[in-house]
């Protein structure tokens, strides 16, 4: 049973993932999270015709960032249909960027069955991170 955290960021993201733009795959996604202060954002995928497009959580992390905000505590992903739409290969590095070890990945149905959740490690072990370079993550 999601709880009231996972629940606003499931109905944030399937919100935002309405404005999705994917006219080339029609595979639209939504994203949203909540940061340490409590601030939502929300980001849906938005394609080019060159296939360079940026994922929905890429899209939500780029509202954090612009907001000011850096350190992720929640964030869920909502997928086009039922089955599970976990974050991609380059996702898992962006929010691991912006993780720490508290850090959750929600990832949805869009009927809002909560399909799995992740820690940063379940969904990225043995990640390479800003404290390999000696930031602080
Ligand atoms: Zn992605």
């Amino acid at each position: 049973m999601p709880d009231d955290i996972q629940n606003t960021l499931y109905k944030a993201a399937l919100a935002v993932m309405a404005n999705a733009y994917a006219p080339y795959s029609r595979f639209t996604v939504g994203s949203a999270l909540v940061a340490e202060d409590g601030s939502l954002h929300a980001g849906c995928n938005v394609e080019t015709v060159h296939y360079k497009g940026i994922c929905a959580e890429a899209s939500a992390i780029s509202a954090l960032v612009s907001a000011g905000r850096r350190l992720i505590r929640d964030i869920a992903v909502v997928g086009p249909d039922e089955r599970l739409c976990s974050p991609c290969g380059d996702c898992r590095q962006r929010i691991r960027e912006f993780a720490d070890a508290r850090t959750r990945v929600h990832v949805f149905a869009r009927s809002g069955t909560l399909l799995r959740s992740y820690t940063m490690d379940e969904l990225l072990p043995d990640s390479f991170g800003p404290d390999n370079l000696g930031k602080a993550g």
